[in-house]
């Protein structure tokens, strides 16, 4: 819509004064175009053009806006051509509108409009171009004109000879307008169009505007004329005055013209007022639940913490509450069924609530509550359960029924906050405790949570460090062909030489390596690493068959588009053929990424690399993955291995006989992990086990004590190791 701004409005109204009240502006007006539509039973609309293009129709996003059914959603557009207007059906360059339409009765695609045509969009709906010059005002309502120019159309008179008299929509200028002395004396008023004016009118000149308007508003508008400068600059101030609807919000504007004269406009802007607000509660609200989001929170938490301050004993809890497994049920339902979860859940989790706690929403599936005036963490306790059993309650969605429970943080403003972010990281920390301890839990943050998370940030610079420093080094544990008791290749095992601890295992920052993404850059020094001391060792002299090299590689690596790059460049650098270098992936990273993972297995397999799958049988049960995908070998994991000797029942047996089984008929080779003992070699080799590792015949090994392992060859791990697996050249 066309907003009539007030600068150029306020030309306008100088136009409109100049002859009938005579203001006596100095000012030549000049000539002007507008375009006054009228929509059924609506009263008529004045559009001033000013500008160079304007599009025509009912959607919101059109320049001018036309309510009627019979008008397209882009129906017309409007645009300027030297001092004419051209209007074309539809939009410009694309479709025609639906509905046509039609000028002086005449239907047409594209016209140039002159001052007084009539366009007519539908039955109900019709525009007049008007050329505004220095007219006089006149009494004719823009209702007679439309109607005396639409009979001329319908008599099929020369519409040209219809008295287009155009000055009457220059009373449609919404705003009163006054003309007061510098002692705020009323000597002159333009009556406003705006009904809710019709109070403010000729009977208050000579009156001051003290008596018309509250004193706050005229003592403003007094000390705006005090201050106004020569340059006619324009004073503005918001206020409300009273109407005929009661009290209405208005923008003041002050000016003078050349003359001195001192003229003050009152233009209701309740609409704009609307509009803000609506914008304001939109920017603090979430749409979907229509609870407070994010950024309202946040206001709210910063006030709560500087109130504490000056109000010691004003406490408070934070309650962050995240859905278990919404993931799954957004994935597999579809996201309606998503959203319309999480609007019930937030309905049950308020009826919970105290009608003073405050509730957002934060994002996807993650609530905050504001328990206020709280003075032991136990009463944020009861709330959390009292939530998770009004939760777990079964509910119904399309006919699914579905248990929800969600995880839930808890935090009290004991603590000290600061800010925001603090609060919701501790809050974060706790529920990610009562996530991993099992889910539909809470947690109450405390100092032990604190420590484990400040470690945790420790350990994430430190990481950044070491790979700047270079403080990452492989090791490689040999793997044996259990049928001819020969070494065929290495695992490169990654360690950590932090200069402070000593050596750290991968098991302590693989995984935070993996959540803050450095598991990238760490995984592609570990692959270049492993490829290079491929090469060394493949091209010394000694080695009769090649060596394989098996690499991990983590799951964010695996859907990193750099990795299938990576690798070919390396194989390119390393002159390696592709058949001894070999990936192992964890059975998470395919369930985690199945919508692409064929693709990228599909890109290994063509670079001719080989994929195993480590760790097999400690994810998921799925099974159907493994003929999906091009894989050559399962990886036992070492807890079967090791069942092997603890089960009374034989279960470790049969598990792994299973696997090995399994692999074996659907093409695969196996290798055990975790070979510890003589006896888990004889029962291995009985159930046809391809491959081991473990213990038993080394530990992963520096990279001198392997290279020493190469040169000899052969049977080496039973001359050198005998049944002892704590031998010396281990790691
Ligand atoms: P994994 O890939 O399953 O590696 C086998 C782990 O079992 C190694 O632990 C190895 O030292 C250990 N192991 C081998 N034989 C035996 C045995 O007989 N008994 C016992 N108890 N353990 C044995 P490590 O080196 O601590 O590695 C742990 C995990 O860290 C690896 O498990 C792998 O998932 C990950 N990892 C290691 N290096 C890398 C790497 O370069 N990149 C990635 N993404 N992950 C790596
Ligand atoms: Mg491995
Ligand atoms: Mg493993």
């Amino acid at each position: 819509m066309i907003n009539v701004q007030s600068k150029r409005t306020l030309e306008h109204i100088s136009q409109i004064l100049e002859t009938p009240i005579s203001f006596n502006l100095q000012r030549q007006p000049s000539k002007k175009y507008a375009l006054a539509v009228k929509d059924q039973d609506e009263e008529p609309k004045l559009f001033f053009l000013t500008k160079n293009k304007y599009t025509v129709g009912r959607d919101a996003s059109n320049n001018i806006r036309i309510m009627s059914a019979g008008v397209s959603r882009y129906h017309a557009t409007l645009h300027r051509s030297q001092d004419l207007f051209w209007i074309t059906d539809g939009v410009i360059k694309g479709k025609l509108s639906t509905n046509g339409i039609a000028i002086n009765h005449k239907k047409c695609y594209s016209r140039k409009l002159r001052d007084g045509d009539l366009i007519t969009f539908s039955n109900d709906a019709c525009a007049l171009l008007v050329e505004i010059r220095n007219n006089e005002l006149n009494t004719v309502s823009i209702e007679d004109t439309f109607q005396k120019l639409q009979s001329f159309c319908k008599g099929n008179e020369d519409f040209q000879e219809a008295p287009a008299d155009t000055r009457v929509f220059l009373r449609m200028l919404p705003e009163l307008m006054l003309q007061v002395d510098s002692n705020g004396t009323i000597l002159k008023v333009k009556e406003s169009s705006d009904s809710i004016f019709s109070r403010y009118n000729q009977e208050l000149i000579n009156e001051s505007i003290f008596k018309c308007f509250p004193a706050e508003v005229s003592r403003r508008v007094i000390s705006s004329i005090d201050n106004i400068d020569n340059s006619r600059c324009l004073k503005n101030f918001d206020c409300k005055i009273e109407t005929d609807e009661g009290k209405v919000p208005c923008e003041v504007q002050i000016t003078v013209d050349e003359e001195q004269a001192i003229f003050v406009i009152f233009r209701n802007i309740s609409g704009r007022k609307k509009l803000e607000n609506r914008l304001r509660h939109d920017a603090l609200h979430d749409p979907l639940t229509k609870l407070p989001n994010r950024s309202f929170f946040a206001n709210r938490i910063e006030f709560l913490i500087q109130h504490e301050k000056i109000h010691k004993d004003c406490h408070f809890a934070v309650l962050l509450l995240d859905l278990d497994h919404f993931k799954v049920i957004n994935d597999s339902l579809g996201h309606p069924i998503g959203d319309q979860l999480i609007v019930r859940i937030s309905k049950r989790i308020k009826d919970c609530l105290r009608p003073k706690d405050f509730m957002a929403r934060l994002g996807g599936d993650e609530f905050a509550i504001i328990l206020e005036q709280i003075e032991d963490v136990n009463e944020a306790v009861n709330i959390a359960k009292r939530i998770q059993v009004k939760l777990s309650n079964p509910l119904m969605l399309n006919h699914y029924e579905l248990l929800p429970s969600a995880s839930i943080g808890i935090t009290h403003s004991n603590f000290n906050y600061e800010n925001v972010n603090e609060i919701l990281r501790d809050a974060d920390i706790a529920m990610y405790q009562a996530k991993s301890s099992g889910r539909s839990r809470f947690e109450v943050f405390d100092q032990a949570m604190h420590q484990k998370a400040l470690a945790s940030l420790r350990l994430d610079s430190d990481l950044k460090n070491a790979i700047k420093n270079q403080e990452f080094k492989l090791v490689y544990q040999p793997i044996i062909c259990l049928k001819t008791q020969k070494l065929i290749g290495f695992e490169a095992l990654i360690r950590w030489l932090h200069p402070e601890r000593g050596l750290v295992s991968p098991e302590e920052f693989i995984r935070q390596a993996e959540e803050s993404g450095l598991i990238i850059a760490i995984g592609e020094w570990a692959l270049e690493a492993a490829c290079r001391q491929l090469q060394t060792w493949n091209q010394m002299s000694g080695t009769d068959i090649p060596l394989a090299m098996t690499v991990n590689v983590s799951s964010k690596q695996f859907s990193s588009p750099h990795l299938i790059p990576h690798i070919t460049d390396l194989l390119h650098k390393y002159q390696l053929d592709p058949n001894w270098l070999k990936l192992e992936i964890t059975e998470s990273i395919i369930m985690e990424n199945s919508k692409f993972s064929a693709d990228i297995f599909n890109q290994i397999r063509n670079l001719g690399l080989q994929i195993c799958i480590d760790d097999f049988g400690t994810g998921y049960s799925s099974l159907s993955y493994l003929h999906r995908f091009p894989i050559d070998a399962l990886k036992i994991d070492r807890s079967f291995i090791l069942e092997m000797d603890n089960s009374p029942d034989n279960t470790g047996f049969a598990i792994a006989q299973a696997v090995i089984g399994l692999a074996h008929n659907l093409g695969l080779k196996v290798i055990a992990e975790g070979v510890e003992s003589a006896r888990h070699l004889v029962w291995l080799r009985s159930f046809k086990c391809d491959f081991g590792q473990g213990y038993f015949f080394s530990r992963p090994l520096e990279e001198e004590k392997a290279t020493l392992l190469v040169q000899k060859k052969g049977n080496w791990w039973q001359r050198d190791n005998s049944s002892d697996s704590s031998s010396n050249n281990s790691l």
